[in-house]
């Protein structure tokens, strides 16, 4: 978890953010879960009594401390679309655990942060239609389950088809990719895609995703994006949000570099793009 105390302090040092644009969470309610996951699942969660199969399939040891970490970056991005509404552009230093679906944790996610602050916003009235763009280099398998049969909510995953997770789920628009697929063709595929789906869909939000493990040094992504290829791919989100006006919220996602120096560039680098294509 070393990234999410360097990423903050990376972009303090260079002056990308200041003190006074960080926000700690406050308390997550319960209801706002409950709207994305089952009360059985979340209860037993937060009773710290899933069975060990479960606990297994979410890669973690399972601790009061880690529930509480969850509910926290879950809660800062429920705080963090209500920031982009206001502002146009906001970021979790954390989150974007896009693998656990209704019931379950899985692959290093027990709670799904941007399904519940999607799910929050609906229940307000704030938007009636909201994307999710995730382009992590793992299927959104989760979100995709959570918002199975929901058509205020268009899911649109890009990832690496021969990677975790092996049993997808069905999001609204999947472009499985190839194993070492470069930038150029990323880009390509990306931008085609992600203009149909806003033209057609004509989201009033969108929650993006941002893992950096497409980078060609990532040890499990199997993509081959260089370090600019990555910014290209940022730059493209942000620059079509921001021409037809809609907000962004940005959660972090994967990044699994050998060398933690390229994952904190990169998830930087996502912040730079953002700020300066949105302020
Ligand atoms: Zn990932």
């Amino acid at each position: 978890m070393q990234k999410y105390e360097l990423i903050p302090l990376q972009l303090l040092r260079e002056g990308v953010i200041e003190e006074g644009n960080l926000f700690v969470p406050g308390m997550l309610d319960e209801d706002d879960v409950l709207r994305a996951h089952t009360k059985d699942y979340w209860e037993r969660l937060r009773d710290l009594s899933l069975d060990p199969r479960e606990i297994r399939r979410t890669g973690f040891i399972l601790d009061r401390a880690l529930v509480d970490r969850e509910s926290s970056i879950v809660q800062g991005t429920i705080e963090s679309a209500h920031n982009a509404l206001e502002h146009g552009l906001s970021f979790n230093i954390a989150g974007g655990t896009h693998h656990a679906g209704s019931d379950w944790g899985e692959g290093f996610c027990l709670l799904n942060d941007q399904a519940i602050a999607a799910q929050h916003l609906l229940a307000i009235g704030l938007v009636e239609r909201i994307l999710i763009v995730d382009l992590d280099v793992h299927q959104g398998n989760g979100t995709a389950e959570i918002f199975g049969t929901n058509d205020r909510v268009f899911t649109f995953s890009v990832h690496a088809e021969k990677n975790f997770p092996f049993r997808k789920e069905k999001s609204d628009l999947d472009i499985g990719l190839n194993i070492g697929i470069g930038d150029e063709d990323y880009l390509e595929i990306l931008e085609e895609n992600l203009i149909e789906v806003l033209e057609s869909f004509h989201p009033q939000f969108v929650f993006y995703q941002s893992g950096v493990d497409v980078l060609q040094t990532d040890k499990l992504g199997h993509l081959n994006l260089t370090m600019n290829g990555c910014a290209l791919r940022d730059e493209l989100v942000f620059q079509l949000c921001k021409m037809r006006g809609i907000p962004v919220q940005v959660s972090m996602g994967g990044g699994y570099s050998a060398e933690l120096r390229f994952v904190v560039q990169a998830h930087c680098q996502t912040f730079k793009k953002g700020i300066e294509i949105f302020f």
